[in-house]
């Protein structure tokens, strides 16, 4: 006779009764996946080192804007489209122009989190705030569980798939080698510790993500309490969600504005209008599409006079650097090596955006599920710009020689690429017709 040693829980892992998926991070990335693998019966936990949910998505707010309408209109074709429908339903402001951007919808960056954090505890996601995963447990080249602090202990949290979704900003010490120290951004690392990759603790070498020669980039924007502007500019930010304010001459021609300005990962906005004018959109607060601002010469413009920093705290000097490595993963969104490990957002690459990481995090959460039922990962079709970005921000992140570019649906040269290569579709009817000729109409419904 041979005896098996088999728990009960492996048999029903096995034939699949139980499938659990542990999900570290609870960025946008974090929570789509979430949302994806619960819906297709795993049990699902997010652990999130701080105590909100949505990581940097906390302070962004812009959506739909250029290419990202498609991606997102193709998302709903597949059957993954429910942040996008909960975020379009927290929009208030809807369809506006920007310099270089058509048609954005902006939420609310103050109210989304209480809204999604709602919407997974009624799909029956479990959080654990304030849980910090800081180490990995193997067996061969498999993940158990992983090692978690919480305030006063660490505990073993076993899983069957995990999910890298720890974002790429900070610790503090990559806000210091690679920008001008910790700015205080809404990741807080000094409070809840820095964040820590799971694939780089599950062994794996993480690939270096350099454009132009430069390792990282610095996020793109900073938020202003909104009560500190002038009473005409919060007056026209709420009727019309965007504020556009001339910089006077003698302040553009200063050489810190140039300087701050080079060191944007956002090459979404380098259209002149972000570097001639200060652009303000309404997400609950004023956020400020610039990476960082001197205080003292932002008051000296018409209606800034006594405004102050809501994010980062020291935007005067600067902000968080990210996309300073990601781990090596095929276009399942599986982490290269690691039997039953996927990453999505910024951990799946060069890839910026609430909408890049909601697209990633869905399909990670897919897969997830699909490996442990035992079928076929899910490769979304190249001729899907979901897909072709999945693919084209793989080829940047592996580029030997240095020329990686970060990529996003809402501009710079990804944008171009959609559009050169006919993935660019403003029409929702026809995304949904073009989804459905190449078979993947609610695929991951
Ligand atoms: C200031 C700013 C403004 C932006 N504005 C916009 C915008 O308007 N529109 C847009 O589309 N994009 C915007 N972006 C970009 C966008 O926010 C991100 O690209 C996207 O939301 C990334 O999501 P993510 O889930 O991959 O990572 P993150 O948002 O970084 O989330 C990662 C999460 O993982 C957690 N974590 C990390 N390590 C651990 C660990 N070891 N254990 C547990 N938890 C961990 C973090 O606390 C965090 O909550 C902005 C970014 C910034 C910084």
């Amino acid at each position: 006779m041979v005896f098996i040693n088999i728990s009960v829980r492996e048999i029903k892992v096995l034939i699949g009764v139980i499938m659990k998926v542990v999900i570290v991070g609870g960025g946008w990335a974090g929570c789509a996946a979430a949302v994806i693998a619960s819906k297709h019966g795993a049990e699902v936990t997010i652990l999130e080192r701080t105590d909100m949910l949505l990581g940097t998505g906390l302070v962004g707010g812009i959506m739909r804007n250029n290419g990202r309408f498609t991606a997102a209109e193709e998302m709903i074709a597949m059957g993954a489209g429910e942040l996008f429908i909960l975020i379009d339903q927290n929009s208030p402001f809807q369809n506006i122009n920007l310099p270089a951007h058509k048609n954005a919808y902006i939420y609310n960056a103050i109210k989304i989190e209480d809204i999604v954090r709602s919407y997974l505890q009624k799909l029956g996601v479990v959080v654990k705030y304030q849980s910090r995963m800081i180490d990995v447990n193997l067996s061969g080249s498999q993940i158990i569980s992983v090692k978690v602090n919480n305030c006063s202990s660490d505990n073993d949290i076993s899983g069957d798939a995990f999910i890298d979704a720890t974002g790429s900003g900070g610790p503090m010490a990559n806000c210091r080698k690679y920008g001008n120290g910790c700015a205080m951004c809404i990741l807080r690392c000094p409070t809840f510790g820095g964040r820590v990759s799971l694939s780089e603790k599950s062994g794996i070498k993480e690939i270096p993500l350099i454009s132009s020669g430069e390792i990282g980039g610095m996020s793109g924007s900073c938020k202003l309490v909104k009560d500190s502007l002038s009473k005409e500019i919060v007056s026209e930010l709420n009727k019309k969600g965007v504020v556009i304010v001339p910089i006077p001459e003698k302040l553009k021609n200063n050489s810190n504005i140039t300087q701050l300005l080079k060191s944007k990962s956002c090459q979404q906005y380098t259209h002149p209008a972000y570097k001639d004018n200060i652009i303000l959109i309404n997400t609950g607060m004023a956020k400020m599409m610039m990476p960082y601002f001197p205080l003292h010469m932002l008051r000296q413009i018409r209606g800034f006079e006594n405004v102050r920093y809501e994010d980062p705290y020291a935007g005067s000097v600067g902000n968080s650097i990210r996309y300073v490595s990601a781990p090596p993963r095929d276009n399942k969104l599986k982490v290269r090596d690691i039997y039953n490990l996927f990453c999505a957002g910024e951990k799946a690459g060069a890839c910026i955006g609430h909408t890049e990481a909601i697209c990633t995090g869905s399909l990670a959460g897919y897969n997830a599920v699909q490996l442990l039922r035992n079928e076929n990962l899910l490769t979304i079709p190249d001729k899907l710009a979901v897909g072709n970005f999945i693919s084209y921000s793989n080829e940047q992140m592996q580029k030997s020689d240095k020329s990686g570019i970060k990529c996003t649906f809402s501009g710079s040269v990804y944008f171009e690429h959609m559009k050169t290569n006919e993935l660019y579709l403003t029409d929702a009817e026809m995304i949904r017709k073009k989804v459905a000729a190449l078979g993947m109409s609610n695929i991951m419904k």
